[in-house]
């Protein structure tokens, strides 16, 4: 498999997991752009916001309540939540994922 976020989803590559349930696997990035800088992401593959499909409503609807559900946890005051959409929009890792920059008091 060529994916490097289906590699970690399926524990072939190691990664800090702050989360994971039945369709999403979270972990810490590699090189935190905030204080807490972690990914959501889905264990189904796709390959970015640009491929989906009618039938992924209620997957990218699940992806921000984790995101918020973490975010609470962590008891964030603010948080960023970003999408990446292609090379031109600064995306390098071609399954789909959802940034979480928490910003602590
Ligand atoms: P993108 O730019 O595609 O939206 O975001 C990809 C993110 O994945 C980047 O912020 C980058 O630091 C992170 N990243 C790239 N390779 C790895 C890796 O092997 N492990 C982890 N945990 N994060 C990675
Ligand atoms: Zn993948």
């Amino acid at each position: 498999m060529e994916c490097l976020f289906c590699k970690i989803v399926n524990k072939e590559e190691p990664a800090t997991l702050v989360y994971e349930d039945e369709r999403f696997v979270v972990f810490k990035d590699i090189h935190p752009k905030a204080p807490f800088h972690v990914l959501i992401v889905p264990r189904k593959h796709i390959a970015s916001v640009a491929e989906l499909g009618e039938q992924d409503k209620e997957l990218i609807a699940e992806m921000i309540f984790v995101a918020k559900h973490i975010a609470e946890e962590q008891k964030f005051p603010g948080y960023k939540l970003q999408f990446n959409v292609g090379r031109q929009g600064g995306q390098i890792v071609d399954h789909l994922h959802l940034h979480l920059l928490g910003y602590p008091l």
